[in-house]
């Protein structure tokens, strides 16, 4: 049964088999392992994962897709009880109560439309993942992975990931390992959820809005940008210059910020 690729749900499939078998070894599936994968498509992940013996979740939006693979039998030929389906949007699911109780690992080669969200959207169950391996676009792993001496690509997905998880950049994808090709390069990215957060915040929720509003005027000083949520004492007070822009402060300066709300 032939798919059509629909673009509005970030099709572009992997083709190619060495960069499959170089994604797959670095999420090292284990026969004890609960993995719980976004966006299967047509089973590129899907089928090398379920060969380690594991126990596999895929959660897939499109319909016709979830049909595919149970009429090509993913289902049966893996023994119907390590290989879970469901239909469901990745943005709304419960991605804990998928993979059940106990640790798990979360794996995809996201759909680039709502990589950022998906990201941020995993961060609530990152007492329960182990480790999570994706492929984004380029920018979007270089975003992640970047400090205050990266100008431009250091904002709000750069702070709260390295809050919440270890950032490891892997390896390079040229759009020719997909079909259709899309238009950007690829990487993939471990991200390792913390047991110790690196640094210690009050709030999460207040952390979260000092860095939205800092990067959210990025352009403006602290001092202005911050004025709805901090005065110019309690900067002052953090350590920390409000003439400074949100791209010079580091993970720490922030906490420090937030903890003075
Ligand atoms: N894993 C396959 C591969 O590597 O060839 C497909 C990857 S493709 C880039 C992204 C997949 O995510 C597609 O199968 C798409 O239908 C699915 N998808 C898109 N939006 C989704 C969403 N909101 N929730 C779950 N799956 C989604």
């Amino acid at each position: 049964m032939r798919h059509t690729p629909r673009k509005r749900f970030g099709q572009n499939f992997l083709v190619d088999q060495q960069v499959i078998e170089k994604i797959v070894a670095s999420i090292d599936p284990r026969k004890d392992d609960t993995i719980v994968e976004i966006g299967p498509g047509q089973g590129a992940l899907t089928r090398p994962l379920l060969a380690s013996g594991c126990q596999l979740h895929v959660v897939e939006i499109d319909r016709d897709l979830i049909a595919k693979m149970r009429l090509e039998n993913i289902h049966e030929q893996h023994h119907e009880k390590r290989f879970h389906l469901h239909q469901a949007d990745a943005l709304q699911v419960d991605l804990g109560a998928v993979a059940g109780t106990g640790e798990f690992k979360l794996i995809g080669n996201l759909p680039y439309n709502i990589s950022t969200p998906l990201i941020f959207h995993t961060f609530n169950w990152r007492a329960q993942i182990s480790e999570m391996v994706f492929m984004l676009q380029k920018e979007v792993v270089a975003r992640m992975a970047a400090t205050s001496s990266d100008g431009k690509t250091y904002g709000r997905l750069s702070v709260m990931t390295q809050y919440y998880c270890k950032v490891e950049p892997l390896f390079m994808v040229p759009p020719d390992a997909f079909f259709p090709a899309p238009k950007v390069d690829s990487a993939i990215v471990r991200l390792t959820p913390y047991k110790d957060l690196p640094v210690a915040v009050d709030n999460e929720v207040r952390f979260d809005e000092v860095v939205k509003a800092a990067f959210g005027m990025r352009r403006k000083t602290l001092r202005n940008a911050l004025k709805a949520i901090i005065n110019t004492e309690k900067i002052i007070a953090a350590g920390i210059d409000p003439a400074a822009r949100a791209e010079q402060l580091s993970l720490e300066d922030f906490a420090a910020l937030a903890n003075m709300l």
